[in-house]
């Protein structure tokens, strides 16, 4: 049972809207590809849990603190007697260790994977104990790029190599997953106490460079023209509803800028003027919460939970 969906984290989001909005700088795009790969490889294990078909409980992408340091888990699952913690790498070509120090080929170092596993495995395990749990934990290094390999690889069981995968995840499936109300309990406190993401890791930059209009939800071209109640998009072909297109361009508005106001005359200059205010308004009012008074009145998004 998944107790936590993995959703696109809001730093690649955020870096997905500029890329369209306004063209990255190199590193910036370098970062955005980096961050896809990685999104990529969660759901190709995602999609090898799926396969399972077990009765734990997974918590994908929970962010967490415990000693005053915050820290990110790819995955987790609760099952009957463990709990199993997942880094995923989706990293490809040829690395080499020397001396306990990773490398990618041409010689450039890289923070030690196994070292960044075991300082998350002592922080998780910290968190639980807090929470009075003392299941035991295993943590997993998964590399499942089959395009990856490491020379002068350790005999760590806790790293799995993409050869290893298949014979990796039928050990898994044959762990014990009779899960009671203990576990369930546990699983949902560590959702509960999951932080949104901060955006420290997120580039600088401003409302006014970053491009207007609606885009194709489908080819992020922003050369949409309306025909009645639909948006069909010039390069593409694609269509999408009005109001769906508005809501999602709400999202990315507040999503770039959550410190400016949802209203009316906002959303109107965000969609650079390609729909009326009165139906902005009429969306607004339908979809959101209504706050301050009619002369400024601005609108809240309605909580999500998790
Ligand atoms: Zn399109």
């Amino acid at each position: 049972m998944k107790i936590k969906q993995r959703l696109e984290n809001k730093e690649l989001m955020v870096y997905r809207l500029l890329n369209s909005r306004n063209k990255l700088l190199n590193e910036d795009s370098t970062k955005l590809a980096r961050l896809e790969k990685g999104f990529k490889g969660e759901l190709i294990f995602d999609e090898r849990i799926d396969r399972l078909s077990k009765s734990w409980l997974i918590l994908n992408d929970i962010q967490l603190e415990s000693n005053e340091t915050d820290f990110q888990i790819d995955s987790i699952i609760v099952a009957q007697k463990l709990l199993l913690l997942f880094e995923i790498k989706n990293h490809e070509g040829d690395y080499y260790i020397e001396d306990d120090q990773w490398y990618y080929m041409n010689g450039t170092p890289l923070q030690n994977p196994m070292s960044q596993l075991e300082r998350k495995e002592l922080l998780l395990q910290r968190l639980l104990r807090e929470l009075g749990s003392n299941i035991p934990i295993e943590s997993y290094l998964v590399y499942v790029n089959p395009n990856f390999h490491l020379y002068n690889a350790p005999r760590n069981p806790s790293i799995i190599f993409p050869t290893q995968l298949n014979r990796f995840f039928d050990e898994l499936n044959k762990i014990p997953t009779n899960i009671s109300e203990p576990h369930k309990k546990l699983a949902y406190k560590l959702v509960s106490m999951h932080k949104s993401e901060s955006r420290s890791n997120i580039p600088k930059y401003s409302y006014e460079e970053v491009r207007k209009g609606i885009m194709c939800s489908i080819c992020c071209s922003f050369r949409l023209e309306i025909k009645k109640s639909i948006f069909i998009c010039k390069n593409c072909e694609g269509t999408e509803n009005k109001t769906t297109a508005i809501l999602r361009s709400v999202d990315e508005y507040h999503l770039l800028f959550p410190e400016r106001k949802i209203t009316t005359i906002n959303i109107y200059e965000w969609c650079k003027g390609i729909v009326s205010k009165k139906l902005i308004q009429r969306i607004l009012s339908k979809n959101f919460i209504a706050k301050g008074n009619a002369k400024s009145t601005y609108y809240d998004k309605k909580e999500k939970l998790y």
